[in-house]
């Protein structure tokens, strides 16, 4: 095989909670993550030697603090591979929107070099490798519907998802770094005691395991949780708007992604979902909107020009 061509889902977040600080800087957290039919576009060409880079996305870098460019310099050094690879990445994710893009992009790499350079590896062994790389990678190589726990790179499927209808809200110039989420809601100690305070309705894992068990769009929508969410609506009063908005149009519940800022509903209909996307784009026009549903893969593989 010459090239190929792989859609790079994204994900969203259902559930996350912080469940306290580990000695290695990281968080550890429950989070149960969803891919959704938004993605990018991976191409991957052979080549002799080197990694090239090329994307259609001005804020994507091209050097090698890429986490595609990483991903294959990674495969190149573990598999004591000379073999060259040119990568274009055709950006549909938004960037640093807590959507996971460049870690599905990274994820992208290893699954298509795995076959490219015909390493054999199994996707334990890809999912290894790129938890070294960045704690969503192992999530988005697989995708679907999963829990995540330790940093979030030990996977356990749950019941899917498929087709549940979604609309995402992202303010265009808003990017959120994950870094300073989670160093701000420990600065601010929302801690699981803090976030327990008689007042606040917090929900649990077992109610939305229980939620996606019966495949029951309300209780799921009753049921998400993001404690990234404070110390990101703190800072940004637009996320918590778009939250309230979404619900007010017929979102069944809407929550932030990850470290944000995007913001989605769970909707009864993709119908509901293409009327509620265009009331809120009159409302908010500095906001993009997408409808999209939950899919069942995180890497796809394009099916390439019939072999003659
Ligand atoms: P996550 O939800 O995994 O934290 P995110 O969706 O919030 O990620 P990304 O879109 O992955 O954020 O981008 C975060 C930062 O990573 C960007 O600001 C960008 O500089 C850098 N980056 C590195 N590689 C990529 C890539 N392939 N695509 C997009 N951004 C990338």
């Amino acid at each position: 095989m010459q090239a190929c061509t792989l859609i790079a889902h994204a994900k969203i977040n259902l559930y996350l909670e912080v469940l306290g600080s580990r000695p290695d800087g990281y968080s550890e957290v429950a989070m149960v993550l969803q891919s959704i039919q938004l993605a990018d576009r991976v191409e991957l060409k052979r080549r002799q030697h080197g990694i090239h880079l090329s994307c259609n996305h001005p804020q994507v870098p091209l050097d090698a603090t890429n986490l595609a460019y990483r991903a294959a310099e990674l495969l190149q050094k573990e598999s004591h591979s000379s073999a060259g690879v040119d990568i274009h990445i055709e950006k549909h994710i938004p960037v640093a929107a807590g959507l996971a893009g460049g870690s599905a992009n990274a994820a992208a790499v290893l699954v298509g070099l795995n076959q490219l350079w015909g390493l054999g590896l199994t996707v334990g062994d890809l999912q290894t490798l790129g938890a070294r790389l960045g704690s969503d990678i192992p999530f988005c190589v697989q995708g679907g519907t999963q829990l995540a726990t330790g940093r979030g790179e030990i996977l356990e499927p749950l019941m899917d998802l498929e087709g549940i209808p979604l609309v995402l809200a992202k303010p265009r110039s808003l990017g959120v770094s994950t870094a300073w989420a989670y160093q701000t809601f420990r600065s601010l100690q929302v801690d699981r005691t803090l976030a327990a305070r008689p007042n606040d309705t917090v929900s649990s894992l077992p109610q939305l395991l229980a939620a996606l068990e019966r495949q029951d769009p309300q209780a799921l929508a009753n049921s998400l949780r993001n404690d990234l969410e404070k110390p990101v609506l703190a800072a940004h009063a637009i996320v918590g708007e778009l939250k309230t908005a979404l619900c007010s149009v017929g979102a069944l519940g809407s929550l932030m992604s990850g470290s944000g800022p995007t913001v989605f509903g769970i909707m009864p209909s993709l119908e509901q979902a293409s009327q509620t996307r265009d009331i809120l784009r009159r409302q908010f026009q500095d906001v993009d909107f997408w409808v999209t549903q939950a899919v069942p893969t995180g890497i796809l593989l394009e099916p390439g020009p019939p072999q003659l």
